[in-house]
């Protein structure tokens, strides 16, 4: 009995982890797939196309908008950044968990399509820390990671509508209480309706 997939949905300012969370989350869980969102941005050294975004032009993206295709878009430090609805859909049918990594405003335009959807928000430790953290990623002049900064302390205030907060202080710690999120809620009675009913009829069919 295939149940319909659960999207996490992570936002997480920049400079707080997220990265490395997304990817240790995705490698202890076989069944969770990354939601590739589509953005107008060049990509970064290391990044691939397909696999982190999909990097289009920003026509493209305008006429994808058009189209209606987005769930959620946002212009972010002066890019485009979406998620395509027909994706999510079909992961979700397929009975695909997905983990989206996408930044608040998208985040509570997606809690409003999406109910069932389980959103977290990881928190850096300090602003100290977060200011650390985005000095030493190197890749961003001081105004760029200023810009990060103030919007990252804008972000924070967001922080209550969502369900889960984790703080990420140590990888390991952060990693562990989002795995432990994501089985809670894989257990949850409304989420295995299907296998229930199931079990119940083979149950009805035995006795
Ligand atoms: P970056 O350019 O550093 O990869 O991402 C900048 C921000 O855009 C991050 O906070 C990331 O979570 C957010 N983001 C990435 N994809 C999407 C998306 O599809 N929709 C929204 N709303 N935000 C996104």
């Amino acid at each position: 009995m295939t149940e319909k997939g659960l999207c996490i949905v992570l936002s997480a300012p920049s400079g707080s982890g997220k990265s490395s969370i997304c990817r240790r989350l995705l490698a202890a869980c076989p069944d969770m797939e990354f939601s590739v969102s589509f953005t107008s941005r060049a990509p970064r050294p290391n990044e691939i196309d397909g696999k982190d975004y999909r990097f289009i032009t920003r026509e493209e993206f305008q006429r994808r908008i058009d189209q209606g295709e987005f769930v959620e878009w946002v212009e972010n430090y002066g890019e485009l950044y979406g998620t395509s609805g027909g994706t999510l859909e079909d992961a979700l049918i397929r009975g695909k968990d997905l983990l989206l990594d996408i930044e608040p405003r998208g985040a509570k335009e997606m809690k409003k399509k999406l109910r069932e959807g389980v959103f977290v928000f990881v928190l850096p430790p300090s602003l100290d820390e977060l200011l650390k953290r985005l000095q030493k990623r190197g890749h961003e002049t001081p105004e760029a990671i200023q810009k990060r900064f103030a919007q990252a302390a804008s972000e924070l205030e967001e922080v209550l509508w969502y369900d889960y907060v984790v703080i990420n202080e140590d990888l390991d710690t952060a990693v562990g209480q989002l795995i432990a999120i994501y089985q809670a809620e894989k257990c949850k009675t409304s989420r295995l309706r299907g296998t229930m009913r199931h079990l119940y009829l083979s149950i009805k069919k035995e006795v």
